[in-house]
């Protein structure tokens, strides 16, 4: 099940067989022999061996359906950086994929991540636009940055506050983004706790106390809907959500309030059992009736993401009610499949369609819808928008150097404009460029996510058709500077 932690190869391959999907477990441990050898005699911080670490990160993939070259570069993704590994023999043994991936997560890794809230923002885009030629880097990140959260507490306490920083800035909203509700909920969990840890410990201890008190609030709520649905002959499941410590803590302050007066404390949650997709919407506002003429509906307040699912996927119905005791409840009514949506994203789509398609088709599928949010963006998307204050879709583009630093360009940007960027010597001086390795001519237009390496000569000088495709500002106005110098002795003679 979800969560099982995974400390052994054979745990995780019994977790594979459990899975009933068609791994190729053949590849996945040859994977993991060369990671074992690899990080042979390698502690972490906790003093567990390393190789704990990689498993763990496949574990967590696997309970998001990812597929095997997912889980094989989750096995090596630290290998490349750590060890003697070079991703030409990854290449080899694995093919093209699983070392793309693997040098993917490696490349992230090197991405400076700063301190301020803004820079941060534009980090996620950076890192976004750069790496959504292949989405399940990022999930083999998230799945990474998850278990190093959940061990956090062996490391130095200034590396945890900055660990956790970045978590909540950049990790969190991205797993949001993606879908992936339950990683995104845990991370922002862990790393509230270690950035508050006293307020953390508060909150816990309130919720405890509270305990009793509420569960006898939601049983006199829930008591007569559970009623009315079971004479509605419906197979549902009913419980009480009760909201994240972070989420909590976030209510009490954007509405000023104390943690006595964040009255939604729970909401409760309906999930039925329907074989017919098509009945699903007609099932949940039976719900809906059932509940308004028990209790009194909150006008403003019902949320229809059945008829428009958000970007991310997500499907359910919310209404707010009064309870009994006079405080408002939030009710969340979804079908089982919404309800795997919710937790894990656009994977359990993947999961639901698995045995009418083969492994990689379906996967690749889901892996288009994401690529597609991230390029698409949609008036749903907003939330995500909101919250990180960035502009994913700008018209920029990212490219890399041959030492992985990361240059942000207007789109249209040429390998003139990278020279200039780089130095106005070197943008003086340049004759061509390499983008991915191959020779393109200057004036070359460049993508987000290429790398661009740049080659010069001294014999080279600065011509007026530059400006034709220079972009930039700066470079623009270095060129237009250089060439007004070198006509002046010219001018000088005539
Ligand atoms: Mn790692």
């Amino acid at each position: 099940a979800a969560g099982t932690a995974v400390k052994t190869f054979e745990q995780l391959v019994e977790k594979i067989r459990a899975s009933e999907k068609p791994y190729d477990l053949e590849k996945i441990t040859q994977a993991y022999k060369v990671a074992e050898k690899a990080h042979e005699g390698q502690l972490r911080t906790s003093g567990d061996p390393y190789i704990t670490h990689p498993l763990a990160v496949a574990s967590i993939l696997l309970d998001y359906c990812m597929d095997t070259d997912t889980i094989c570069a989750a096995l090596l993704h630290d290998t490349v950086e750590d060890t003697d590994v070079t991703l030409d023999e990854l290449r080899k043994k694995f093919g093209e994929d699983v070392a793309l991936m693997v040098d993917g997560v490696t490349k992230i890794g090197l991405v400076p991540l700063v301190s301020k809230e803004e820079q941060q923002a534009e980090n996620i885009r950076k890192i976004l636009m750069a790496m959504s030629k292949d989405i399940r880097v990022i999930i083999i990140k998230l799945a990474d940055r998850l278990h190093n959260m959940r061990t956090l507490g062996s490391m130095a306490p200034n590396k945890q506050y900055k660990i956790a920083g970045e978590t909540l800035y950049i990790y969190a909203p991205l797993a949001h983004r993606l879908g992936l509700f339950a990683i995104k909920t845990e991370l922002e969990d862990l790393a509230f706790k270690y950035e508050h840890p006293k307020t953390y410990e508060t909150i816990s201890r309130k919720i405890a106390e509270s305990e009793a008190k509420r569960a006898a609030v939601y049983t006199d709520f829930s008591l007569p809907i559970k009623e009315k649905l079971d004479t509605l002959g419906l197979k549902y499941e009913a419980k009480a959500r009760l909201k994240s410590v972070y989420s909590i803590w976030n209510k009490m302050e954007t509405k000023h309030v104390p943690f006595e007066e964040v009255y939604d404390l729970y909401a409760m949650r309906i999930v039925f059992d329907c074989d017919d997709p098509a009945r699903e919407k007609a099932i949940c506002w039976n719900i809906y009736a059932v509940i308004t003429d028990l209790y009194r509906l909150h006008p403003e307040r019902t949320r229809d993401w059945i008829s428009t699912p958000k970007a991310n996927g997500y499907q359910a119905l919310h209404l707010t009610v009064m309870g009994p005791d006079g405080n408002w409840v939030e009710v969340q009514i979804r079908s089982r499949r919404m309800d795997e949506i919710a937790e894990k994203g656009f994977a359990a789509h993947w999961k639901y369609k698995i045995g009418e398609g083969d492994e990689e088709s379906e996967l690749n599928a889901w892996l288009r819808t994401i690529k597609d949010i991230l390029d698409n963006p949609e008036p749903s998307a907003i939330d995500f928008l909101d919250t990180v204050k960035l502009n994913l879709f700008a018209s920029e583009i990212v490219v890399f150097t041959p030492k992985g630093e990361l240059i942000t360009l207007p789109a249209g940007a040429s390998v003139l404009d990278v020279a200039f960027t780089l130095h106005s010597e070197i943008g003086m001086h340049c004759i061509a460029g390499k983008v991915n390795h191959k020779l393109v001519p200057l004036s070359s237009r460049l993508n987000s996510g290429d790398q661009v390496e740049i080659l010069t000569s001294q014999s080279q000088s600065p011509q007026p058709e530059w400006a034709d495709f220079l972009v930039t500002a700066h470079a623009k106005t270095r060129l237009r500077a250089v060439l007004r110098k070198m006509r002046q002795p010219i001018m000088a003679k005539g």
